[in-house]
């Protein structure tokens, strides 16, 4: 089978692997650089975070989110080059007068066993954070990978399996019969033709610490939006990121700056002799629900899938393998059913498509 795919982000690197290792043809089309990505999943934080994120989101991001963990897991052991992967879990903490924001998570997590633990004294889990905060939550189950190594492992990986990559090659439109499904993984790029997509900025840094240990994700939850610190080797820290309703990719902004390194110290004094190596700010695609979509277009042979938001890293990997499945069985996954959607207008404005 011949498969063209357009976007070369998380969701269409992820699905031309698998889809090349499971001996369909795959052609990959990307609008900008292929091995300097310029796009959202190339600033993602890489954090895997389905039960914390669940509060923002749906309760079926868990187990999405549980499974793409462990497909991540398996995956980075079969790429070409080393893709930073840790999964000692998330410790989620939160300012007296922010408290409420746990006691949330708990009322959300209530209903999965195991995923998270009370904690009275955070030091007991991270000696080094400041004193002013003590309670919180533990989910052991989280994770996070380095989406920068993983995007580039990815396209080597993709390179070794012979796909067809053309790059700085913007689509327009495709000669529909030169392939038996197209896969339109444009992120914002389909901002035009899929209806209700916007962006929503997200901003962050990544910083030395040579004063820090921390050795655990911490998620600072707060009543705006969850700030973490994600730690890397070397004393490396990942501080984000906001979420600003705003189609708005330009660099980052004083408040932003004040506000999440202003948290950063609250957590650690030691952040204040950090150095700033990177800022960075891009635009999450999203629908209004915050939810994502598997738009399938019969006539026109066309699957859109998009409105990856906050979580391209947890969905990636399931939506793959669905994709996969559906393309082989034309059934799908039970856990991808709820966001499957039938278009089967053929004038249905979405991407067009010469025939
Ligand atoms: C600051 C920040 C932090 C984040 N942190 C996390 C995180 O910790 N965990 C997580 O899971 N997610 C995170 N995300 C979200 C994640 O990055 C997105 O959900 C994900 O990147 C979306 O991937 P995508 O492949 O759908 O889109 P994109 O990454 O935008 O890729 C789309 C690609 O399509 C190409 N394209 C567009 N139009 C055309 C065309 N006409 N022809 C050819 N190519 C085209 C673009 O150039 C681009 O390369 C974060 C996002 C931001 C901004």
């Amino acid at each position: 089978m011949n498969i063209a795919i357009v976007g070369a982000g998380i969701m269409g690197r992820t699905l031309a692997l698998v889809l090349a290792n499971t001996h369909f043809n795959v052609v990959l089309y990307e609008k900008n650089s292929f091995h300097r990505p310029n796009n959202c999943s190339a600033v993602a934080a890489g954090m895997l975070s389905p039960y914390a994120e669940s509060l923002l989101c749906l309760p079926s991001l868990v187990a999405i989110g549980l499974a793409a963990i462990e497909a991540w897991r398996a995956q980075i052991k079969t790429l070409p080059t080393p893709v930073f992967f840790d999964d000692t879990g998330t410790l989620c903490v939160a300012h007296r007068e922010e408290r409420s924001a746990l006691h949330r998570l708990q009322e959300v997590l209530l209903q999965h066993s195991g995923a998270y633990q009370v904690i009275d004294h955070v030091q007991d889990l991270e000696p080094e954070i400041d004193t002013n905060l003590h309670a919180g939550m533990f989910l052991p189950q989280e994770a996070q990978i380095s989406a920068q190594m993983l995007m580039h492992s990815l396209g080597e990986a993709l390179i070794a399996q012979g796909v067809r990559i053309f790059a700085n090659y913007p689509i327009k439109q495709l000669k529909r019969h030169d392939y038996d499904w197209i896969v339109d993984c444009r992120g914002l790029g389909a901002k035009t033709h899929l209806q209700g997509l916007r962006g929503v900025r997200g901003e962050l840094l990544h910083l030395h610490a040579p004063n820090v240990n921390i050795k655990h994700v911490v998620r600072i939850l707060n009543p705006h939006y969850p700030i973490y610190l994600i730690p890397r080797p070397n004393h490396r820290y990942i501080l984000g990121a906001t979420c600003i309703e705003a189609q708005d990719s330009s660099p980052l902004s004083v408040r932003s700056a004040l506000e999440l390194l202003s948290y950063a110290y609250s957590v650690h004094k030691g952040f204040a002799e950090a150095r700033i190596l990177k800022t960075f700010s891009h635009c999450r695609p999203a629908f209004d629900s915050n939810l994502p979509k598997i738009m399938v277009n019969e006539s026109l042979g066309v699957i859109h899938i998009n409105g990856l938001f906050r979580h391209g890293y947890l969905f990636a990997p399931v939506f793959a393998n669905a994709v996969m499945q559906f393309l082989g069985e034309t059934s799908w996954h039970e856990l991808v059913t709820p966001f499957v959607t039938w278009e089967d207008n053929v004038n249905a404005p979405s991407f067009r498509f010469a025939t």
